[in-house]
Protein backbone atom coordinates (compact mmCIF):
# COMPACT_ATOMS: atom_id res chain seq x y z
CA UNK A 1 0.00 0.00 0.00
CA UNK A 2 2.14 2.90 -1.40
CA UNK A 3 2.45 5.89 0.83
CA UNK A 4 0.66 8.30 -2.02
CA UNK A 5 -2.37 10.81 -1.40
CA UNK A 6 -3.19 10.68 2.53
CA UNK A 7 -0.67 13.03 5.21
CA UNK A 8 -1.17 11.10 7.89
CA UNK A 9 1.76 9.39 9.45
CA UNK A 10 2.72 5.85 9.69
CA UNK A 11 2.30 4.58 13.39
CA UNK A 12 5.53 2.58 14.88
CA UNK A 13 4.96 0.95 17.96
CA UNK A 14 7.87 0.46 20.21
CA UNK A 15 11.57 2.51 20.22
CA UNK A 16 13.42 -1.12 20.58
CA UNK A 17 16.08 -1.42 18.31
CA UNK A 18 13.68 -2.37 15.35
CA UNK A 19 11.18 0.31 15.78
CA UNK A 20 13.61 3.18 15.89
CA UNK A 21 14.98 1.72 12.54
CA UNK A 22 11.61 1.77 10.71
CA UNK A 23 11.72 5.61 11.85
CA UNK A 24 15.03 6.36 10.43
CA UNK A 25 14.02 4.64 7.55
CA UNK A 26 10.31 6.88 7.35
CA UNK A 27 13.11 9.90 8.17
CA UNK A 28 15.16 9.79 5.18
CA UNK A 29 12.66 9.13 2.71
CA UNK A 30 10.60 11.76 3.92
CA UNK A 31 7.52 10.20 5.03
CA UNK A 32 5.69 11.50 8.52
CA UNK A 33 5.50 8.89 11.23
CA UNK A 34 5.08 9.12 14.83
CA UNK A 35 6.50 6.76 17.47
CA UNK A 36 4.93 5.46 20.77
CA UNK A 37 7.01 3.85 23.44
CA UNK A 38 4.94 1.87 26.62
CA UNK A 39 7.91 2.44 28.86
CA UNK A 40 9.03 5.97 30.36
CA UNK A 41 12.27 5.78 28.54
CA UNK A 42 13.26 4.76 24.66
CA UNK A 43 14.41 1.00 24.57
CA UNK A 44 12.61 -0.07 27.44
CA UNK A 45 13.33 -3.78 26.57
CA UNK A 46 17.06 -3.31 26.12
CA UNK A 47 17.05 -1.41 29.42
CA UNK A 48 15.79 -4.25 31.46
CA UNK A 49 18.72 -6.07 30.40
CA UNK A 50 20.90 -3.46 30.56
CA UNK A 51 24.04 -5.41 32.22
CA UNK A 52 24.12 -8.24 29.03
CA UNK A 53 26.97 -8.29 26.93
CA UNK A 54 25.81 -8.88 23.71
CA UNK A 55 27.33 -11.75 21.28
CA UNK A 56 26.64 -9.51 17.95
CA UNK A 57 29.53 -7.01 17.44
CA UNK A 58 28.30 -3.18 16.74
CA UNK A 59 28.80 -3.51 12.95
CA UNK A 60 25.66 -5.92 13.26
CA UNK A 61 23.79 -3.79 15.07
CA UNK A 62 23.47 -0.53 13.75
CA UNK A 63 20.48 -0.11 11.01
CA UNK A 64 21.91 1.81 7.56
CA UNK A 65 19.68 4.55 7.91
CA UNK A 66 19.85 5.45 11.31
CA UNK A 67 23.73 5.50 10.70
CA UNK A 68 23.04 7.51 7.99
CA UNK A 69 21.33 9.92 10.03
CA UNK A 70 23.54 10.09 12.99
CA UNK A 71 26.73 10.25 10.92
CA UNK A 72 25.23 13.16 9.01
CA UNK A 73 24.66 14.80 12.51
CA UNK A 74 28.56 14.42 13.48
CA UNK A 75 28.29 11.07 15.14
CA UNK A 76 31.04 8.51 15.57
CA UNK A 77 30.25 5.16 15.45
CA UNK A 78 31.50 2.60 17.98
CA UNK A 79 34.07 -0.06 16.57
CA UNK A 80 32.62 -2.80 14.58
CA UNK A 81 34.16 -5.45 16.13
CA UNK A 82 33.45 -4.61 19.91
CA UNK A 83 30.93 -6.31 22.02
CA UNK A 84 28.37 -3.73 23.68
CA UNK A 85 26.39 -4.35 26.93
CA UNK A 86 22.42 -3.92 25.94
CA UNK A 87 22.97 -0.72 28.26
CA UNK A 88 25.64 0.13 25.96
CA UNK A 89 23.67 -0.29 22.96
CA UNK A 90 21.29 1.95 24.25
CA UNK A 91 23.09 4.59 25.44
CA UNK A 92 25.34 5.26 22.61
CA UNK A 93 23.69 4.47 19.90
CA UNK A 94 19.48 4.40 20.16
CA UNK A 95 19.43 6.80 23.26
CA UNK A 96 21.71 9.52 20.19
CA UNK A 97 19.47 8.44 17.22
CA UNK A 98 16.12 8.99 18.94
CA UNK A 99 17.10 12.74 19.84
CA UNK A 100 17.64 13.57 15.86
CA UNK A 101 15.95 16.17 14.82
CA UNK A 102 14.44 13.90 12.53
CA UNK A 103 12.34 12.55 15.58
CA UNK A 104 11.99 15.86 17.48
CA UNK A 105 8.12 15.75 18.15
CA UNK A 106 7.52 12.64 16.61
CA UNK A 107 8.42 10.14 19.93
CA UNK A 108 5.89 10.01 22.35
CA UNK A 109 7.18 8.25 26.04
CA UNK A 110 4.65 6.31 28.39
CA UNK A 111 2.00 5.87 25.16
CA UNK A 112 1.13 2.58 25.55
CA UNK A 113 -0.73 1.30 22.16
CA UNK A 114 -3.58 -1.08 23.85
CA UNK A 115 -5.45 -1.14 20.35
CA UNK A 116 -5.36 -0.91 16.85
CA UNK A 117 -8.10 -0.83 14.41
CA UNK A 118 -9.26 0.80 10.78
CA UNK A 119 -11.56 3.69 11.30
CA UNK A 120 -15.16 2.84 11.53
CA UNK A 121 -14.68 -0.69 10.53
CA UNK A 122 -14.93 -3.89 12.75
CA UNK A 123 -13.25 -6.84 11.92
CA UNK A 124 -16.37 -8.04 10.01
CA UNK A 125 -17.38 -5.47 8.03
CA UNK A 126 -15.34 -5.17 3.94
CA UNK A 127 -17.18 -2.18 1.78
CA UNK A 128 -14.57 0.75 1.71
CA UNK A 129 -12.40 -0.86 4.03
CA UNK A 130 -9.36 -0.40 2.33
CA UNK A 131 -9.42 3.47 2.06
CA UNK A 132 -9.92 3.45 5.91
CA UNK A 133 -7.00 5.17 8.00
CA UNK A 134 -5.75 2.84 11.00
CA UNK A 135 -7.12 3.79 14.29
CA UNK A 136 -4.52 3.33 17.84
CA UNK A 137 -6.10 4.06 20.86
CA UNK A 138 -2.92 5.04 23.17
CA UNK A 139 -2.54 4.77 27.12
CA UNK A 140 -1.20 7.67 28.12
CA UNK A 141 -0.88 9.25 32.07
CA UNK A 142 -3.63 11.85 30.93
CA UNK A 143 -5.43 9.24 29.39
CA UNK A 144 -6.77 7.48 26.44
CA UNK A 145 -6.26 8.95 23.16
CA UNK A 146 -7.42 8.08 19.49
CA UNK A 147 -5.24 8.48 16.65
CA UNK A 148 -5.12 7.87 13.02
CA UNK A 149 -2.27 7.09 10.86
CA UNK A 150 -1.85 5.63 7.16
CA UNK A 151 0.02 2.58 7.65
CA UNK A 152 1.02 0.83 11.10
CA UNK A 153 4.27 -1.08 11.67
CA UNK A 154 4.17 -2.37 15.12
CA UNK A 155 8.14 -2.99 16.76
CA UNK A 156 6.72 -3.63 20.04
CA UNK A 157 8.92 -6.96 20.45
CA UNK A 158 7.98 -9.95 22.97
CA UNK A 159 10.24 -9.09 25.80
CA UNK A 160 7.04 -8.34 27.99
CA UNK A 161 5.19 -11.89 27.45
CA UNK A 162 7.47 -14.31 28.74
CA UNK A 163 6.40 -17.57 28.46
CA UNK A 164 5.75 -19.81 31.50
CA UNK A 165 7.50 -22.44 33.51
CA UNK A 166 4.89 -25.25 32.56
CA UNK A 167 5.86 -27.66 30.54
CA UNK A 168 2.21 -27.81 28.49
CA UNK A 169 2.54 -23.68 27.50
CA UNK A 170 0.21 -22.65 30.37
CA UNK A 171 1.53 -21.91 33.89
CA UNK A 172 1.87 -25.37 36.15
CA UNK A 173 -0.36 -26.08 39.04
CA UNK A 174 1.26 -23.71 41.92
CA UNK A 175 3.35 -21.55 39.12
CA UNK A 176 1.43 -18.60 39.96
CA UNK A 177 1.37 -18.73 43.86
CA UNK A 178 5.30 -19.11 43.28
CA UNK A 179 5.66 -15.55 41.29
CA UNK A 180 7.86 -14.00 44.10
CA UNK A 181 10.53 -16.64 43.86
CA UNK A 182 10.24 -16.31 40.20
CA UNK A 183 12.25 -13.52 37.55
CA UNK A 184 11.50 -13.79 34.09
CA UNK A 185 14.70 -13.27 31.30
CA UNK A 186 17.99 -12.05 32.42
CA UNK A 187 18.17 -10.44 35.86
CA UNK A 188 21.80 -8.29 37.21
CA UNK A 189 22.83 -11.61 39.03
CA UNK A 190 26.01 -9.85 39.53
CA UNK A 191 24.83 -6.08 40.17
CA UNK A 192 21.45 -5.25 41.28
CA UNK A 193 19.75 -8.59 42.22
CA UNK A 194 22.93 -9.75 43.54
CA UNK A 195 21.64 -10.45 47.23
CA UNK A 196 18.67 -12.11 45.78
CA UNK A 197 20.90 -14.79 44.55
CA UNK A 198 23.91 -15.11 46.57
CA UNK A 199 23.86 -18.46 48.70
CA UNK A 200 20.66 -19.52 47.49
CA UNK A 201 19.78 -22.70 45.32
CA UNK A 202 19.32 -21.13 41.92
CA UNK A 203 17.09 -23.34 39.41
CA UNK A 204 17.46 -22.01 35.86
CA UNK A 205 15.03 -23.13 33.38
CA UNK A 206 16.06 -22.88 29.37
CA UNK A 207 17.91 -23.75 26.92
CA UNK A 208 18.49 -20.69 24.84
CA UNK A 209 21.42 -17.93 24.92
CA UNK A 210 19.51 -15.83 28.02
CA UNK A 211 19.73 -19.52 30.42
CA UNK A 212 24.07 -19.76 29.16
CA UNK A 213 24.15 -16.30 30.35
CA UNK A 214 22.70 -16.51 33.59
CA UNK A 215 24.59 -19.75 34.39
CA UNK A 216 27.76 -17.76 33.87
CA UNK A 217 26.78 -15.35 36.15
CA UNK A 218 25.69 -17.67 38.48
CA UNK A 219 29.02 -19.05 38.51
CA UNK A 220 30.64 -16.10 38.73
CA UNK A 221 28.61 -15.30 41.94
CA UNK A 222 29.09 -19.13 43.61
CA UNK A 223 32.96 -18.42 43.35
CA UNK A 224 32.43 -15.28 45.53
CA UNK A 225 29.80 -16.56 47.61
CA UNK A 226 30.32 -20.03 47.72
CA UNK A 227 26.98 -21.22 49.36
CA UNK A 228 25.42 -20.50 46.24
CA UNK A 229 24.03 -23.18 44.48
CA UNK A 230 22.84 -23.85 40.95
CA UNK A 231 19.88 -26.17 38.89
CA UNK A 232 19.53 -26.37 35.36
CA UNK A 233 16.63 -27.93 34.20
CA UNK A 234 16.13 -28.32 30.27
CA UNK A 235 13.11 -30.19 28.10
CA UNK A 236 15.36 -31.28 25.80
CA UNK A 237 17.98 -34.15 26.43
CA UNK A 238 20.67 -33.77 23.84
CA UNK A 239 23.34 -31.48 25.32
CA UNK A 240 25.33 -31.07 21.84
CA UNK A 241 22.31 -29.46 20.62
CA UNK A 242 22.10 -27.08 23.24
CA UNK A 243 25.86 -25.94 23.29
CA UNK A 244 25.36 -24.56 19.53
CA UNK A 245 27.96 -24.12 17.46
CA UNK A 246 30.63 -23.69 19.28
CA UNK A 247 33.72 -22.69 17.44
CA UNK A 248 31.88 -22.64 14.22
CA UNK A 249 29.34 -20.03 15.43
CA UNK A 250 30.01 -16.69 13.30
CA UNK A 251 29.17 -14.55 16.32
CA UNK A 252 32.08 -16.10 18.18
CA UNK A 253 30.59 -14.75 21.52
CA UNK A 254 27.56 -16.41 20.97
CA UNK A 255 29.83 -19.72 20.21
CA UNK A 256 31.75 -19.41 23.27
CA UNK A 257 28.53 -19.15 25.52
CA UNK A 258 28.22 -22.71 24.38
CA UNK A 259 31.59 -23.62 24.91
CA UNK A 260 31.43 -22.25 28.69
CA UNK A 261 28.87 -23.98 29.59
CA UNK A 262 29.61 -26.81 28.39
CA UNK A 263 33.09 -26.99 30.21
CA UNK A 264 30.69 -26.20 33.57
CA UNK A 265 28.92 -29.04 32.88
CA UNK A 266 31.83 -31.20 32.47
CA UNK A 267 33.31 -29.91 35.34
CA UNK A 268 29.77 -30.75 37.51
CA UNK A 269 29.30 -27.33 38.70
CA UNK A 270 25.71 -27.04 37.47
CA UNK A 271 23.20 -29.77 38.81
CA UNK A 272 21.92 -31.09 35.61
CA UNK A 273 17.97 -32.22 34.76
CA UNK A 274 18.03 -32.84 31.25
CA UNK A 275 14.58 -33.91 30.14
CA UNK A 276 12.78 -32.13 32.23
CA UNK A 277 9.38 -30.46 31.73
CA UNK A 278 8.06 -29.01 34.58
CA UNK A 279 4.47 -30.09 35.10
CA UNK A 280 3.67 -28.71 39.15
CA UNK A 281 5.42 -26.89 41.50
CA UNK A 282 4.94 -27.12 45.36
CA UNK A 283 5.84 -24.46 48.12
CA UNK A 284 8.07 -26.24 51.03
CA UNK A 285 9.14 -25.01 53.85
CA UNK A 286 12.72 -24.39 52.38
CA UNK A 287 11.66 -22.84 49.06
CA UNK A 288 10.31 -24.50 46.30
CA UNK A 289 9.82 -28.36 44.81
CA UNK A 290 9.44 -28.45 41.23
CA UNK A 291 7.88 -32.00 39.98
CA UNK A 292 8.51 -33.31 36.56
CA UNK A 293 6.00 -34.44 33.93
CA UNK A 294 7.81 -37.52 33.40
CA UNK A 295 7.16 -39.57 36.96
CA UNK A 296 10.25 -41.56 36.91
CA UNK A 297 12.59 -38.25 37.46
CA UNK A 298 13.67 -36.83 40.76
CA UNK A 299 11.89 -33.73 41.48
CA UNK A 300 14.10 -30.83 41.98
CA UNK A 301 14.24 -30.02 45.65
CA UNK A 302 14.96 -27.04 47.75
CA UNK A 303 14.67 -23.89 44.70
CA UNK A 304 14.83 -20.84 46.77
CA UNK A 305 14.92 -19.26 43.20
CA UNK A 306 13.68 -19.76 40.16
CA UNK A 307 15.27 -17.65 36.85
CA UNK A 308 13.18 -18.58 34.04
CA UNK A 309 14.86 -18.11 30.41
CA UNK A 310 11.88 -19.80 28.84
CA UNK A 311 11.61 -17.42 25.92
CA UNK A 312 8.60 -14.84 25.46
CA UNK A 313 5.41 -14.92 22.82
CA UNK A 314 3.88 -11.85 20.85
CA UNK A 315 0.96 -10.05 22.51
CA UNK A 316 -1.58 -10.53 19.32
CA UNK A 317 -4.95 -8.85 21.51
CA UNK A 318 -3.78 -5.37 20.24
CA UNK A 319 -4.40 -5.82 16.91
CA UNK A 320 -6.96 -8.26 17.24
CA UNK A 321 -9.86 -6.06 15.26
CA UNK A 322 -7.66 -6.07 12.31
CA UNK A 323 -7.51 -8.97 9.63
CA UNK A 324 -3.85 -10.51 10.50
CA UNK A 325 -3.23 -14.54 9.36
CA UNK A 326 -0.79 -16.29 11.60
CA UNK A 327 0.68 -19.46 11.64
CA UNK A 328 -1.10 -21.65 13.79
CA UNK A 329 1.68 -22.57 16.32
CA UNK A 330 4.75 -19.83 15.87
CA UNK A 331 2.29 -16.87 15.72
CA UNK A 332 4.57 -14.88 12.99
CA UNK A 333 3.00 -14.37 9.20
CA UNK A 334 2.49 -17.83 7.49
CA UNK A 335 5.36 -17.21 4.60
CA UNK A 336 7.77 -16.84 7.66
CA UNK A 337 7.34 -19.30 9.50
CA UNK A 338 8.60 -22.85 7.52
CA UNK A 339 12.23 -20.39 7.80
CA UNK A 340 12.71 -20.15 11.06
CA UNK A 341 10.36 -23.18 12.44
CA UNK A 342 12.84 -24.57 15.38
CA UNK A 343 11.04 -27.94 14.95
CA UNK A 344 12.25 -27.83 11.63
CA UNK A 345 15.94 -25.92 11.63
CA UNK A 346 18.73 -26.32 14.05
CA UNK A 347 19.92 -23.87 12.14
CA UNK A 348 19.17 -20.62 13.99
CA UNK A 349 19.68 -18.60 10.88
CA UNK A 350 16.99 -17.60 8.02
CA UNK A 351 17.14 -16.34 4.67
CA UNK A 352 16.22 -12.81 3.17
CA UNK A 353 13.06 -11.62 3.53
CA UNK A 354 11.19 -8.49 3.77
CA UNK A 355 7.63 -6.72 3.14
CA UNK A 356 6.04 -9.69 1.37
CA UNK A 357 6.86 -12.42 3.62
CA UNK A 358 5.94 -10.15 6.87
CA UNK A 359 2.60 -8.58 4.80
CA UNK A 360 -1.21 -9.97 6.38
CA UNK A 361 -4.57 -9.94 4.77
CA UNK A 362 -5.27 -6.47 6.08
CA UNK A 363 -2.24 -3.99 3.40
CA UNK A 364 -0.28 -1.24 5.62
CA UNK A 365 -0.05 -3.22 8.82
CA UNK A 366 3.62 -4.87 9.54
CA UNK A 367 4.74 -6.77 12.83
CA UNK A 368 8.62 -6.47 12.42
CA UNK A 369 11.21 -7.13 14.98
CA UNK A 370 11.12 -9.74 17.64
CA UNK A 371 7.54 -9.68 17.38
CA UNK A 372 7.82 -11.03 13.66
CA UNK A 373 9.11 -14.25 14.49
CA UNK A 374 5.94 -14.82 16.78
CA UNK A 375 7.62 -17.63 19.01
CA UNK A 376 10.57 -19.04 17.47
CA UNK A 377 13.77 -17.92 18.86
CA UNK A 378 17.19 -16.45 17.80
CA UNK A 379 15.95 -13.29 16.35
CA UNK A 380 18.81 -10.72 15.29
CA UNK A 381 18.81 -7.05 15.22
CA UNK A 382 20.27 -7.21 11.79
CA UNK A 383 17.21 -9.21 10.16
CA UNK A 384 14.41 -6.46 12.10
CA UNK A 385 16.86 -4.14 10.06
CA UNK A 386 16.72 -5.37 6.62
CA UNK A 387 12.52 -5.85 7.36
CA UNK A 388 12.20 -2.42 8.35
CA UNK A 389 13.92 -1.17 5.17
CA UNK A 390 11.79 -3.08 3.17
CA UNK A 391 8.82 -2.49 4.62
CA UNK A 392 9.39 1.11 4.77
CA UNK A 393 10.35 0.60 0.77
CA UNK A 394 7.00 -0.89 0.03
CA UNK A 395 4.93 1.90 2.10
CA UNK A 396 6.76 4.30 0.18
CA UNK A 397 5.53 2.39 -3.03
CA UNK A 398 9.45 1.51 -3.65
CA UNK A 399 9.00 -2.01 -4.75
CA UNK A 400 12.22 -2.50 -6.87
CA UNK A 401 14.01 -1.36 -3.54
CA UNK A 402 11.08 -3.16 -1.39
CA UNK A 403 11.92 -6.77 -3.17
CA UNK A 404 15.09 -6.39 -3.33
CA UNK A 405 16.19 -7.88 0.15
CA UNK A 406 19.62 -8.59 1.48
CA UNK A 407 20.65 -10.56 4.56
CA UNK A 408 23.91 -11.21 5.79
CA UNK A 409 23.40 -13.23 8.91
CA UNK A 410 26.59 -14.67 10.59
CA UNK A 411 26.33 -18.26 10.92
CA UNK A 412 25.68 -20.04 13.78
CA UNK A 413 27.72 -23.09 13.01
CA UNK A 414 24.57 -25.36 14.57
CA UNK A 415 24.31 -27.28 11.53
CA UNK A 416 28.21 -28.31 11.04
CA UNK A 417 28.43 -29.87 14.53
CA UNK A 418 28.35 -33.96 14.59
CA UNK A 419 24.84 -34.99 16.10
CA UNK A 420 25.47 -38.30 15.21
CA UNK A 421 25.91 -39.02 12.35
CA UNK A 422 23.37 -37.39 10.48
CA UNK A 423 24.54 -33.84 9.64
CA UNK A 424 26.14 -33.03 5.92
CA UNK A 425 27.55 -29.79 6.33
CA UNK A 426 30.04 -28.34 3.54
CA UNK A 427 33.45 -27.08 3.80
CA UNK A 428 31.97 -23.59 4.50
CA UNK A 429 31.36 -24.38 8.00
CA UNK A 430 28.16 -23.18 7.86
CA UNK A 431 24.28 -23.95 7.36
CA UNK A 432 25.02 -26.57 5.01
CA UNK A 433 26.65 -23.45 2.77
CA UNK A 434 24.31 -21.05 4.63
CA UNK A 435 20.90 -20.24 5.11
CA UNK A 436 19.30 -20.32 0.71
CA UNK A 437 18.63 -17.07 -0.94
CA UNK A 438 15.45 -17.90 -2.88
CA UNK A 439 13.47 -20.99 -2.70
CA UNK A 440 10.77 -20.85 -0.69
CA UNK A 441 10.95 -24.99 -0.13
CA UNK A 442 14.74 -25.07 0.67
CA UNK A 443 16.01 -24.80 4.65
CA UNK A 444 19.80 -24.12 3.44
CA UNK A 445 21.60 -23.50 0.70
CA UNK A 446 22.81 -26.79 0.02
CA UNK A 447 19.13 -28.12 -0.27
CA UNK A 448 18.54 -24.93 -2.49
CA UNK A 449 21.29 -25.95 -4.92
CA UNK A 450 20.47 -29.65 -4.93
CA UNK A 451 16.84 -28.93 -5.57
CA UNK A 452 18.11 -26.13 -8.43
CA UNK A 453 19.38 -28.65 -10.54
CA UNK A 454 16.80 -31.34 -10.58
CA UNK A 455 17.22 -33.59 -7.11
CA UNK A 456 15.12 -34.16 -4.50
CA UNK A 457 17.00 -31.68 -1.88
CA UNK A 458 19.30 -33.11 0.63
CA UNK A 459 15.93 -33.68 3.60
CA UNK A 460 15.52 -30.48 4.93
CA UNK A 461 12.54 -29.68 2.60
CA UNK A 462 11.00 -32.25 4.76
CA UNK A 463 9.46 -28.94 6.43
CA UNK A 464 6.30 -28.31 3.92
CA UNK A 465 4.85 -31.25 3.63
CA UNK A 466 4.84 -31.59 7.73
CA UNK A 467 3.62 -27.28 8.08
CA UNK A 468 0.94 -28.51 6.01
CA UNK A 469 0.02 -31.55 7.78
CA UNK A 470 1.06 -30.30 10.84
CA UNK A 471 2.74 -34.12 11.31
CA UNK A 472 5.96 -33.67 13.47
CA UNK A 473 8.59 -32.83 11.00
CA UNK A 474 10.97 -35.90 10.55
CA UNK A 475 14.48 -34.75 11.64
CA UNK A 476 15.61 -33.26 8.26
CA UNK A 477 18.96 -35.36 7.09
CA UNK A 478 21.35 -31.99 6.57
CA UNK A 479 20.32 -29.12 8.34
CA UNK A 480 20.11 -31.38 11.78
C1 LIG B 1 19.01 -10.97 26.65
C2 LIG B 1 18.99 -10.78 25.16
C3 LIG B 1 20.16 -10.65 24.45
C4 LIG B 1 20.13 -10.44 23.07
N1 LIG B 1 21.32 -10.32 22.39
C5 LIG B 1 21.29 -10.05 21.07
C6 LIG B 1 22.52 -9.84 20.35
O1 LIG B 1 23.62 -9.94 20.90
N2 LIG B 1 22.44 -9.55 19.03
C7 LIG B 1 21.24 -9.45 18.37
O2 LIG B 1 21.24 -9.15 17.16
N3 LIG B 1 20.08 -9.68 19.02
C8 LIG B 1 20.08 -9.97 20.33
N4 LIG B 1 18.89 -10.18 20.99
C9 LIG B 1 17.65 -10.32 20.21
C10 LIG B 1 16.98 -9.00 19.73
O3 LIG B 1 17.83 -8.21 18.99
C11 LIG B 1 16.37 -8.20 20.84
O4 LIG B 1 15.34 -8.99 21.39
C12 LIG B 1 15.81 -6.84 20.42
O5 LIG B 1 15.44 -6.17 21.62
C13 LIG B 1 14.61 -6.90 19.50
O6 LIG B 1 14.26 -5.57 19.16
P1 LIG B 1 12.76 -5.07 18.93
O7 LIG B 1 12.88 -3.61 18.61
O8 LIG B 1 12.08 -5.95 17.96
O9 LIG B 1 12.00 -5.28 20.32
P2 LIG B 1 12.29 -4.66 21.75
O10 LIG B 1 13.71 -4.29 21.92
O11 LIG B 1 11.68 -5.58 22.73
O12 LIG B 1 11.49 -3.28 21.74
C14 LIG B 1 10.09 -3.23 21.82
C15 LIG B 1 9.70 -1.86 22.39
O13 LIG B 1 8.30 -1.72 22.28
C16 LIG B 1 7.78 -1.19 23.48
N5 LIG B 1 6.38 -1.62 23.58
C17 LIG B 1 5.92 -2.88 23.85
N6 LIG B 1 4.58 -2.89 23.79
C18 LIG B 1 4.19 -1.64 23.46
C19 LIG B 1 2.92 -1.04 23.25
N7 LIG B 1 1.79 -1.73 23.35
N8 LIG B 1 2.87 0.29 22.96
C20 LIG B 1 4.01 1.01 22.85
N9 LIG B 1 5.25 0.48 23.04
C21 LIG B 1 5.33 -0.82 23.34
C22 LIG B 1 8.69 -1.78 24.55
O14 LIG B 1 8.62 -1.03 25.74
C23 LIG B 1 10.05 -1.71 23.87
O15 LIG B 1 10.68 -0.48 24.07
C24 LIG B 1 18.90 -10.38 22.38
C25 LIG B 1 17.72 -10.52 23.10
C26 LIG B 1 17.74 -10.70 24.47
C27 LIG B 1 16.43 -10.82 25.21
Amino acid sequence: MPLTSSSLPVAVIGTGPIGLAAAAHLAVRGLPFRLYEAGSSIAASFGSFGHVRLFSPWRYNIDRAARTLLQEAGWTAPADELLPTAGELRDQYLLPLSRHPAFAGQLELDARVIAVSKSGYDKAKTAGRAEADFLLQIRTPSGVREDRARAVIDASGTWNQPNPLGIHGIPAPGETDARDRIVHGMPDILGASRRRYAGRKVLVVGAGHSAAGNLLALVQLANAEPNTRIAWAVRGTDLRRLFGGGDKDGLPARGELGNKVRSLVEQGRLELHLGFGISRIEPTADGLTLFAIDSGKPPIQGVEEVIAATGARPNLEMARELRLRFDPWLESTDPLAPLIDPNEHSCGTVRPHGHRELAHPEPGYYAIGAKSYGRAPNFLMATGYEQARSVVAALAGDLGSADEVQLELPQTGVCSVDFGGAQAATASGGCCGGPPQQARDACCALDEARKSEGEAGCGCGAAAPARATGAPAAMAACCG
